[in-house]
């Protein structure tokens, strides 16, 4: 067996951090990047000079935060396929219930008239 080489989800998604700003409340996304200071999208915070001010109120880079990851369109459509497992599967098995124990009542029910 060949040893698994991928790297773990969680350390190549911290690049995409979003960074919240203490004094105002601004949140740098890194997908967006930071077009009033020519910061191209998909920059990571990390990444960018450690000169990087907020955009809103010159907040030094250090006075961030990090708030975590973006809430990507992914993220949303992987939300989105779990509520259909679930929708399409509950209503499923509930028929199955239904017309199981229908079926269990049914025969259950004959019986009576074979016993007579
Ligand atoms: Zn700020």
């Amino acid at each position: 067996m060949e040893p698994d080489t991928s790297v773990p989800l969680s350390e190549s998604k911290d690049d995409l951090h979003c960074h919240e700003c203490l004094v105002c409340g601004y949140v740098y996304e890194p997908y967006k990047g930071d077009s009033k200071r020519g910061i191209n999208p998909g920059t990571s915070f990390d990444s960018l000079s450690v000169n990087w001010r907020c955009p809103v109120c010159s907040t030094p880079k250090s006075k961030f935060r990090d708030v975590g990851l973006a809430d990507k369109p992914s993220g949303f459509a992987e939300n989105l396929g779990y509520g259909f497992g679930v929708n399409v599967m509950t209503p499923t098995q509930k028929n199955l219930l239904i017309f199981g124990a229908l079926a269990v009542g049914f025969v259950f029910f004959m019986s009576f008239y074979a016993v007579d």
